[in-house]
């Protein structure tokens, strides 16, 4: 059977990534409702390609111009942030991916895992904001979150079949776009200096927060939430290549790392296939 996606934030990076992944792989998974903002020219352009059953835009401003937009097309159209709400707990719905950016992300997250579904978290500030209150809930309910973000992926992929507890997370940091800058040389650089990460291709927001490491901050309390560890045993590690996406270390000394090419692609894939793995088409990593 396939798995049926609520896909919110569709017209952003994760989003866009996350729709190549069902490109890919029609056999598996099917979209039944994407979201965004205000975006709605792209919004509607990806509604029809996947034959989506309902879209929602979060700008309420932006209504009328999507539903003209997708006139003649079977698609509903909702907007505002109690559509958000029902259209997570639809029960058409399967997995929830969380894509938003900022704040915005925690409510869509909280009624997802109130309506017991799977949630495949892109969406880190829901754990920064309120991780303290969506982890115990999602216990509850029995609601699986698996992390996007390709740090907390590779923990969670390093952690998966270990019984023991662990004794630290290692987690990388590229170090952004201003890694090898003086303070002094930090007084003057520009937005768009910022905006220019060495190896990932983000939105703005996660790419500014790289820049300034806030984001690396962020993920230390998303990893903090995710695995049940504190602050005291969750190392930063600085690795420029982003290969090694983080690691597991374990009280008997063993280290476990998960590696690859800096790809948005393959932690969303693994997040939506877990616990398998799919075929896709990556060519074969050069250690050389
Ligand atoms: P983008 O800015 O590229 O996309 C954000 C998406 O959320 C867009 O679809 C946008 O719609 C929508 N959105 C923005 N604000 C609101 C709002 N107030 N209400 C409803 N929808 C909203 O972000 P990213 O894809 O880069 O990041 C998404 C999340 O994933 C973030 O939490 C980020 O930290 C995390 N992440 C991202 C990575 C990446 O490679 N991009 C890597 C690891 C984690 P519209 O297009 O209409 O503005």
């Amino acid at each position: 059977m396939k798995q049926r996606i609520a896909l919110l934030g569709s017209t952003g990076s994760i989003g866009i990534q996350t729709l190549d992944i069902v490109r890919e792989n029609p056999g598996l998974f099917e979209i039944t409702t994407l979201t965004a903002h205000r975006n709605w020219e792209r919004l509607a352009r990806q509604a029809v390609e996947f034959d989506a059953d309902s879209v929602v835009i979060a700008d309420e401003r932006q209504y009328d111009a999507l539903r003209q937009a997708l006139d003649g097309t079977p698609i509903k159209v909702y907007a505002g942030e109690e559509a958000l709400r029902q259209v997570v707990q639809s029960g058409q719905v399967d997995v929830v991916v969380n894509a938003l950016v900022g704040y915005a992300g925690l409510m869509p997250t909280v009624a997802a895992v109130e309506a017991g579904k799977k949630v495949a978290l892109a969406n880190k500030e829901t754990l920064v904001a309120g991780g303290c209150y969506v982890m115990p809930l999602a216990a509850r309910h029995k609601a699986p979150i698996v992390p996007i973000d390709s740090e907390h992926s590779a923990i969670f992929q390093c952690l998966t079949g270990e019984k023991s507890p662990v004794r630290r997370l290692i987690v990388t940091c590229s170090g952004g776009a201003f890694r090898d800058r003086s303070r002094e040389e930090l007084a003057h650089v520009t937005v768009e200096q910022a905006l220019k990460h060495p190896q990932w291709r983000m939105g703005d927001k996660i790419t500014i927060d790289s820049a300034t490491l806030v984001n690396k901050g962020f993920e230390v309390i998303e990893a903090h939430w995710l695995f049940g560890v504190p602050a005291e045993r969750i190392s930063v590690l600085i690795h420029p290549q982003s290969i090694v996406h983080s690691m597991v270390e374990f009280g008997d000394g063993a280290i476990k790392a998960q590696l690859g090419s800096p790809d948005m692609r393959t932690p969303i894939a693994y997040a939506l296939s877990f616990p398998q793995r799919l075929d896709r088409p990556v060519a074969p990593f050069s250690f050389a």
